[in-house]
């Protein structure tokens, strides 16, 4: 095979050869676009849009997930662990492959689905995919020896690195799937954590790992009705082969949608994954849309096993994930290595800096840069949407008008061709979403289009802080839960550590580097500064661990005077910004690190590895906290 994906590829070769389709009109549609509007009229058009969808009903319904019974019959667990890890999905798998790094044997798994892999196991949708590149993405790379099948690997690859993850790191040994820790308190006399699910298992862990995720609680816009639908309904995330026909790694045709009229509510990342699927298989597919994704190109590439391992050079992965961050940074000397549309947008504002007369640029140089290379960006995203998509009409509706980082960026090469096909139907509901559902159909713009499936591409709950007090209940020192502590948002040192919940650890973005374009790389990071703290006590004997109460503050302060960033105020309304609610305070505290994930992981790193571990306690079993 030849070297598909390098580092010296030129990915504007590809570009341009998209630019080259004809535009051609589908029946029943209307030519002519307009033309290319002038800066002051695009911004006006991102205040009129964003308007109209925050005068939407934005509310939505959690639906908890359809539980998976383990798959045979075991006896309830008493046995006691060092580490107990709640959640098999990234976090957990790269948490238990730290801490095995450093020497701790004993370790459980506690996932409620019936395997390893989490937001992989669960969303097995046709057509899921990483969306950044698989260097990046996929954890453990280096360790684990696997090399990507292309830049942007596909579910049942991801899904099945995830095992080969746990069988490496030998966490498949005492792992408790089909099973949900209900109820957790700290017995301070015996320093550990008493743990209970629901399968009636009692036991203690010296530690706990929160690797709960943030992609796996379905949520369904809050419309009336949703309950009087006599079709068939499903959320992407819990995807009904059986109905659909097919199966996850697409080797069978969704055949039995061929006589069905599907109905597909919602058009962020999944849905933009998972219509092109549909829309070969449904004998009609209507896609509902509220706001439409930004849908750049995909370039997905085959990846050579030769290439790789020019550049699998010991350490690499970490040089990748380092470089990724910086490359989004437009004041970074950086040179891309992934050189994707995460990317490109710094590698603009850089390019253009280095232009400037003497090459010296302020932070307000900077911001202006951004913004107009976002504006030629979106603009660059508009124009293919408009050749690619035949009908003007429909392809009017699809054209996004909002910054690009105001929503996840999308990238695919089938998507907007999937309108092409006459069986597809856009119907766009101006920013106001789908009104209601009846028994038979759903009732959007005032019209009803009859169904026989509604499926909601609608994303999830991502509040972890209502889970870790509705679904576990989590008793910390002196009786206080989790639940209380958190009322009002999340409070974290680090976002790992929880001042009165002593060895407990949080394997998450928020309160860290936040760095949302790359899960992945927050994950590695904190398992890297949980397994440096247990290894420390470890050596030095010590058996609790806990932040100091004035050190989070001081943390929760240094977070709270950043500015905002993803959630500015001129942005379109989504799940990135708590749907257009900045102030909800909550949300005020999903943030990360004010000089931005860069900066954060270099003082991570330092933080861990100066062996001070500033802002925690350690102390021995039975010896009192020291009073400040
Ligand atoms: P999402 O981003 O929350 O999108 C939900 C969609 O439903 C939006 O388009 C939303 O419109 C729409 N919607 C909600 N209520 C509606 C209504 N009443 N009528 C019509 N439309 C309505 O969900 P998602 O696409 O499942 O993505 C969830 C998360 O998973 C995202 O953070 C995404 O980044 C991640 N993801 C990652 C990958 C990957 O990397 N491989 C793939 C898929 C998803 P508005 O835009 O107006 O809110």
């Amino acid at each position: 095979m030849a070297v598909l994906y390098s580092p010296g590829q030129d990915q504007t070769q590809s570009q341009l050869q998209v630019g080259e389709n004809q535009h051609e009109v589908r029946p029943g549609c209307c030519d002519g676009l307009a033309e290319t509007p002038a800066k002051e009229e695009v911004l006006a058009r991102y205040a009129e849009e964003r308007e109209k969808r925050l005068a939407a009903d934005r509310h939505y319904v959690s639906t908890p997930i359809k539980g998976e019974r383990a798959t045979s019959r075991r006896s309830a667990v008493r046995s006691s662990v060092t580490v107990a890890i709640i959640g098999g999905g990234f976090a957990g798998l790269i948490a238990g492959a730290r801490l095995r790094e450093v020497g701790i044997g004993s370790i459980r798994i506690i996932e409620r689905g019936n395997d390893v892999g989490g937001t992989w196991h669960w969303n097995r949708y046709p057509g899921a995919q990483s969306d950044t590149a698989a260097m990046v993405y996929l954890p453990l790379l280096e360790e684990t020896g696997h090399i990507p099948s292309e830049k942007y690997v596909h579910g049942p690859e991801i899904r099945s690195h995830c095992k080969t993850i746990a069988r490496h790191y030998n966490l498949y040994d005492d792992a408790l799937f089909g099973t949900s820790v209900k109820r957790m308190r700290w017995e301070e006399a015996s320093a550990c954590w008493s743990l209970e699910t629901d399968r009636g298992d009692r036991f203690n862990a010296q530690f706990v790992v929160f690797a709960v995720g943030q992609f796996h609680e379905p949520r369904l816009p809050a419309i009336p009705g949703l309950e009087r639908f006599k079709g068939h309904l499903f959320h992407t995330s819990q995807w009904d082969y059986e109905y659909t026909g097919g199966t996850p790694d697409g080797s069978s045709p969704m055949a039995l949608l061929a006589t069905q009229r599907v109905g597909l509510i919602g058009t962020g990342a999944t849905a933009v994954q998972c219509v092109p699927h549909l829309a070969r298989a449904a004998q009609q597919l209507l896609v509902f849309q509220r706001t439409p994704s930004a849908v750049d190109e995909r370039n997905n590439l085959p990846i050579s096993a030769e290439w790789f391992t020019s550049i699998a050079t010991p350490g690499w992965q970490q040089r990748w994930l380092d470089n990724f961050v910086e490359a989004r940074n437009p004041i970074s000397e950086v040179d891309d290595l992934v050189r994707d549309g995460w990317t490109q947008i710094a590698q603009r504002v850089r390019d253009r800096l280095k232009a400037l007369p003497g090459g010296i640029a302020n932070a307000k140089h900077v911001a202006t840069l951004q913004s107009e290379c976002d504006l030629e960006n979106m603009s660059r995203i508009r124009d293919r949407i408009a050749r690619i998509v035949k009908c003007a009409k429909t392809a009017e509706q699809l054209l996004p008008w909002y910054f690009q980082f105001c929503k996840r960026p999308c990238f695919h090469d089938d998507y907007l061709e999937a309108f092409n096909l006459p069986s597809t139907f856009l119907v766009d509901t101006g920013g106001k979403g789908v009104e209601a559902v009846t028994e038979s159909g759903v009732v959007a713009n005032g019209q009803e289009y009859q169904l026989d499936a509604l499926i909601f591409a609608t994303g999830f709950s991502a509040d972890n802080t209502e889970r870790l007090s509705r679904d576990i209940i989590v008793e910390g020192r002196d009786g206080h839960t989790l639940g209380k502590a958190w009322t009002g948002g999340m409070k974290t040192y680090h976002g790992i550590h929880v001042s009165g919940f002593p060895n407990a650890f949080h394997v998450q973005p928020a309160q860290g580097a936040n760095f949302l374009s790359n899960i992945t790389h927050n994950l590695l990071d904190g398992a890297a500064a949980i397994s440096a703290i247990v290894e420390h006590m470890v050596g030095e004997q010590m058996d609790i661990v806990e932040v100091s109460e004035e050190a989070q503050t001081r943390w929760i302060s240094l977070l709270k005077s950043g500015q905002r960033s993803l959630a500015s105020d001129a942005c379109t309304p989504g799940n990135f910004n708590n749907d257009g609610k900045l102030d909800d305070p909550g949300f005020r505290l999903s943030v990360g690190y004010p000089d931005g994930p860069g900066a954060y992981f270099r003082y991570s790193r330092n933080w861990r590895s100066n062996g001070r571990f500033e802002g925690l306690e350690f102390r021995r079993a039975g010896s009192s906290r020291k009073r400040k």
